[in-house]
């Protein structure tokens, strides 16, 4: 999240014809500071929410600071439209990663002019939720940088109140619209999960049982089919993980008018490829 900064601006009053999301920021950001008082956290929370609508389209073009604050070697790459839905957020992500797969990295969005392009607001086009392999980092495979990407990341994709509230918040507060959540071939934590569930050992230390017991319906609604076990627990867990998100009462409503599309995806680690379902 933003790192709060005593320069942001302060939200102007948005007029009379402001969107109902823009106000839901705005309420958002009111009731936290309400409820937390004017200290750190309030502040940092509505840092974190500002996507200020006011200012035009991320991109270097149109949101640098004057030209004094721009790096050696001349003038960025072209500032990239915004996208205007789901699918032109995923066709972006599609594009960046057969990048990746192709080894013809633009590196974008990346670098000190970007850097100061989105320092004081941002404007993402896409949210992921992902796993925490170290082998899968969301921004690298789909050749994205600063500003692009709302990631959220836990072991096996799972969710619970932080991960929901994450995906909610970037999809309603940040407006991506784009909601993918992407498992991954040779998931270690569903691989965890079957072992645990044979062993019948599913009392694990710590909180990794939560993890166990988030998993388990994806690893016994595959046991006895063909194919590759683990690979299909898989594809069973980011099927529930949709089914669960379409139930939040923040994301199914914006889904069922359009405001976001809603994506499973399987990352292969042999390929680099994301194979969208
Ligand atoms: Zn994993």
């Amino acid at each position: 999240m933003t790192t709060p900064s005593r320069n942001s601006p302060p939200e102007t009053s948005p007029p009379e014809t402001s969107p109902p999301r823009n106000s839901r920021r705005r309420f958002l950001a009111t009731a936290l500071s309400t409820t937390l008082g004017a200290g750190l956290g309030a502040a940092t929370l509505t840092a974190c929410a500002s996507s200020d609508d006011s200012v035009p389209a991320v991109g270097p073009a149109n949101s640098l600071p004057p030209t004094s604050v721009q790096p050696p070697g001349g003038p960025g790459p072209e500032a990239e439209p915004p996208v205007a839905n789901g699918n032109e957020a995923l066709q972006r992500l599609v594009e960046g990663n057969r990048r990746f797969t192709e080894n013809h990295l633009h590196h974008v969005d990346e670098g000190t002019e970007r850097r100061i392009a989105v320092s004081k607001s941002q404007h993402p086009f896409a949210t992921v939720l992902g796993c925490v392999d170290s082998r899968v980092p969301i921004e690298l495979v789909f050749d994205r940088g600063l500003g692009d990407l709302v990631v959220v990341r836990s072991a096996g994709g799972v969710l619970d109140q932080s991960v929901t509230g994450s995906l909610e918040f970037g999809v309603a507060e940040l407006h991506t619209p784009l909601l993918m959540v992407l498992g991954h071939q040779r998931c270690g934590a569903v691989d965890a999960t079957m072992k645990a569930l044979d062993s019948k050992h599913t009392d694990a230390e710590g909180q990794i049982g939560y993890l166990v017991e988030a998993l388990a319906p994806a690893v016994r609604q595959v046991t006895g089919k063909p194919g590759d076990r683990l690979a299909n627990a898989v594809h069973a867990n980011v099927d529930l993980v949709l089914a669960q998100l379409r139930k939040s009462p923040v994301l199914g409503p914006l889904e069922k008018t359009g405001k976001v599309k809603l994506v499973g995806a399987y990352y292969e680690l042999d390929t680099g490829k994301v194979i969208i379902s």
